[in-house]
């Protein structure tokens, strides 16, 4: 059961190791959550702003502006061909099954109407590697001066927040994109397993690390050394394409996708059982179930049947299981599929289809979407 705890619980739970949090703002109270009773206009808007998406990358090392470089999880700069490809990634997969979604990068951010910008943002709400988007009524036009020099805030000091500007804000670290790519949920569950086991001292009583023997210690990240896990090394990082398409898809759908089943639990046991780690709801992943510190970490970039019924319910044209792009998908070794269907993409990185972990040979056939052709744009008559 996800506690109903603020964010900063959770910005607490998984630090630069381990975390993926995926907030948006959240619906006024009282505003209603299923998507059949949404207010027609909050459609409209994002239908107006998708049918012609421009889309600045702010991120830079200029200390005047707050935007920063997006790094790794080790520290270094992710190159810049990597940033775009893991926003365009992310903005691709919805734009697959969307035949009304057309966008582009613009150099500046004059031409822009939604601004990408990264990081290292303390007090808007999330955690060390997720993002903060804004819901489907809420698209306004673009104003970059929110933030520019500090986050939440105006040039002249006063107070905003850059989602209520059309400005996706994303934490600057612990990113991967190409390295992500062989990643599969496999080996992120073995070194999940290793954070959450109750043998090691990553538990917390009375003030002290201790393991997790008594019922009444809780785990804690500050007596976990996530640089010691044995899969520390290999796991590259957050995937940027995964996670912004979580983001962006918050612009289109508004608020989380909820499963009955959550795999997690805060105090004791984050990761629940090998088995039953995949998070389902109605027979299928959503790439807009809550964060939980796990789902940015493996083999996910994709569409699925939860976030294609919702778009239906929202309104949208939707081309789901079929997509208007050619979907890429590689394994180790040089294997490949193209295809314009998301089911085959589905069966190809196979644990979709059958909501579990993947066994050691199913992890060696599995195979990873690395990128979505769209069509060219059709030029003006
Ligand atoms: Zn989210």
């Amino acid at each position: 059961m996800l506690p109903r705890s603020g964010p900063g619980v959770l910005l607490r739970l998984f630090p630069v190791a381990a975390g993926i949090l995926c907030l948006a703002v959240r619906p006024s109270p009282g505003a209603p959550l299923s998507p059949s009773t949404r207010s027609p206009p909050a459609l409209e808007k994002a239908l107006a702003a998708i049918s012609d998406l421009r889309v600045f990358l702010d991120f830079d090392g200029d200390t005047a502006t707050f935007a920063d470089w997006p790094l790794d999880k080790f520290g270094g700069r992710l190159p810049p061909d990597q940033i775009a490809r893991g926003v365009r990634l992310g903005l691709s997969i919805w734009a697959s099954v969307l035949p009304d979604m057309r966008f582009r990068f613009v150099q500046r951010e004059a031409d822009a109407n939604l601004s990408v910008r990264f990081g290292n943002y303390l007090t808007s709400g999330f955690g060390t590697c997720g993002g903060r988007a804004f819901t489907p009524a809420d698209w306004s036009s673009l104003d970059g001066s929110c933030g520019r020099r500090k986050e939440n805030r105006m040039p002249d000091g006063s107070a905003c927040g850059e989602w209520e500007h059309n400005i996706i804000v994303m934490m600057d670290h612990a990113w991967a994109v190409k390295r992500a790519d062989f990643r599969g949920n496999r080996e992120v569950y073995r070194d999940f397993a290793w954070m959450f086991d109750p043998a090691n001292p990553h538990y917390v009583k009375d003030g002290r690390c201790r393991d997790g023997g008594d019922p009444a210690a809780v785990w804690s990240d500050t007596c976990v050394r996530f640089n010691k896990s044995p899969a520390y090394d290999s796991i590259a990082g957050a995937d940027l394409a995964s996670i912004f398409e979580h983001e962006f898809g918050h612009t289109l759908l508004g608020d989380h996708t909820y499963s009955r089943y959550e795999c997690i639990d805060y105090a004791r046991r984050p990761i629940l059982s090998r088995d039953s780690c995949v998070r389902l709801y109605d027979g299928g992943f959503s790439v807009m179930f809550p964060g939980d510190g796990v789902d940015g970490f493996w083999n996910r970039r994709g569409l699925f049947e939860a976030d294609a019924v919702r778009l239906r319910q929202m309104g949208y044209r939707v081309s789901y299981p079929g997509s208007v792009a050619t979907l890429v998908l590689e394994g180790r070794g040089g294997t490949f599929l193209k295809t314009g269907d998301w089911r085959e993409a589905q069966r190809a990185m196979i644990w979709p289809l059958q909501a579990k972990p993947l066994s050691a040979e199913q992890a060696r056939r599995q195979l990873f979407l690395v990128d979505v052709r769209l069509p060219p744009p059709v030029p003006p008559r």
